[in-house]
């Protein structure tokens, strides 16, 4: 017995030792899905009453969800540039519609495409256009923002009502396309799912839907699913710019708005729903980690005004998180560290065995995924610059400072059980978070200036097409 023992253990060891050099764990192929304008606080995984999202919750119970997850600003271009570069703002440079990203910075997809990854990207909005330099380090860049849905996958959805995607899209997109009426998740669906057909493993696939974002306007059922009581004048259509969805408008008015959002995000859902399936069918699920997330949310007068691009507060600021990879990431759990947009990208590197670039600031949440914890993250930096606004703040665990440069008013709030930023819990600001605020600032200002620019940082001249587009949206004059 003893004999045989000793000689097994060392056979035992060189098999280890033999197995752990000749085959190791395959590379994971990632899933980067961002849903445009998602508020955290109306997924059902996050305790929304509603229930608009069934497949992301699917995702959510077989993963980890972080409760409390910051972006960077409150709007598409720069959030997007933070998760696909693991920098903020002012560092990654790309902060209004007329600059693009310096070819000096390495995203993402660049660190998968070099160590062999297929990179492949479907996008359906128009600040994700190449031309701010999103499509750096993919092998295909699909932008489907202006795709036109073929017939069969406007009856994809069997159970639209009376009313279907065909005739919607042909009655009113067509009467006026100067709002934003788009329908694209069908087809970025449809997209991925043609790409799965000759895809090469490992791969990095970015998928980024757009119907949750303004107008509010969904298809068929999810038009009347969540209130379909409703028989005022309110309609989703031309949300911005609608003069009747102001503040202080009837509660049930503002009740129908909010349920068209719900619908937008229902309707989502259900196409994320198809591409979930198509995975598990292909049997990718267990070496796929997928990752779900937005760039912003979307504000409802919470603060007196509507849509996103307009302040730094928590409803357009938060963002849903989860990362699902069964078998390493654990499941049902969910995490309420404060967590932020930055922190993605070194997430996915460290669970793709992948070295993180030391340029990139995020911090891996790894730890968390594994069932361990990590102390407190550095507070989050969000600015927010446009033609109006120069806003900067700092979100921390259970506080929150904002500045306003152009008038010099500054903010202060602490969260309580209810994570609330109402008025009236607004209290002086102490001068440690003040300091610190216009510390990082700086620093992160000096961080941006600190690359050669000469011919890489150039200013994005917009075609005239892509310029129509953004103006449609209300995003500029
Ligand atoms: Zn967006």
């Amino acid at each position: 017995m003893l004999m045989n023992s000793i000689i097994k253990i060392p056979l035992l060891l060189s098999c280890l030792l033999f197995l752990s050099c000749s085959s190791p764990s395959p590379p994971i192929n990632v899933i980067l899905i961002s849903v445009d304008t998602l508020r955290p606080d109306h997924l059902h995984c996050y305790g929304y009453s509603r229930n608009t999202s069934p497949n992301i919750d699917r995702l959510a119970n077989r993963g980890t969800l972080f409760k409390r997850t910051v972006s960077t600003t409150t709007w598409t271009l720069p959030a997007h540039m933070a998760l696909f570069t693991s920098l903020y703002d002012s560092v990654h440079g790309v902060k209004t519609g007329n600059t693009r990203l310096d070819l000096e910075r390495t995203t993402l997809s660049e660190v998968f495409k070099e160590h062999g990854y297929a990179t492949a990207a479907f996008v359906s909005g128009p600040y994700l256009n190449r031309h701010f330099g999103f499509n750096q380090g993919f092998d295909q860049y699909q932008d489907l923002t202006d795709a036109q849905i073929p017939a069969e996958l406007m009856f994809q959805e069997d159970a639209l009502s009376g009313e279907t995607l065909k005739d919607f899209i042909e009655g009113k997109q067509k009467a006026n396309r100067a709002a934003h009426r788009s329908i694209t998740s069908p087809i970025v669906t449809e997209a991925v799912l043609k790409w799965f057909e000759t895809m090469e493993q490992p791969f990095f696939l970015f998928v980024h839907y757009f119907d949750v974002h303004y107008d509010f306007i969904p298809p068929g059922k999810y038009a009347t699913l969540f209130d379909p009581e409703y028989d005022g004048e309110i309609s989703g259509e031309n949300f911005i710019r609608n003069p009747m969805v102001q503040p202080g408008m009837p509660q049930e008015d503002l009740n129908h708005i909010l349920a068209l959002y719900d619908g937008e995000i229902a309707f989502t859902d259900y196409h994320i729903g198809l591409l979930l399936d198509d995975i598990e069918e292909r049997g990718l699920s267990n070496n796929t980690l997928i990752v779900l997330t937005s760039d912003h949310g979307e504000e409802f007068f919470e603060h007196g005004v509507k849509g996103h691009q307009l302040n730094l507060y928590e409803q357009t600021l938060r963002i849903p998180l989860l990362f699902s990879l069964p078998g390493r990431v654990q499941q049902g759990r969910e995490i309420a560290n404060l967590v932020r947009i930055i922190d993605v990208g070194p997430t996915i590197l460290e669970l793709a065995d992948l070295s993180v670039p030391p340029e990139m600031m995020g911090r891996s949440l790894t730890p968390f995924l594994f069932g361990r914890m990590r102390g407190p993250a550095p507070p989050a930096f969000c600015e927010l610059k446009t033609a109006r606004k120069d806003l900067y703040g700092l979100r921390g665990e259970g506080w929150k400072v904002l500045y306003n440069k152009k008038n010099r008013r500054w903010e202060f709030y602490r969260f309580g059980a209810k994570h609330g930023e109402a008025r009236s819990s607004r209290l002086p600001v102490p001068d440690r978070f003040r300091e610190k605020l216009l510390d990082d600032l700086r620093t992160y200002k000096q961080m941006g200036n600190t690359l050669p620019r000469k011919d890489h940082q150039r200013s994005a001249d917009l075609p005239p097409g892509l310029r129509r587009k953004l103006k449609d949206l209300g995003y500029i004059n």
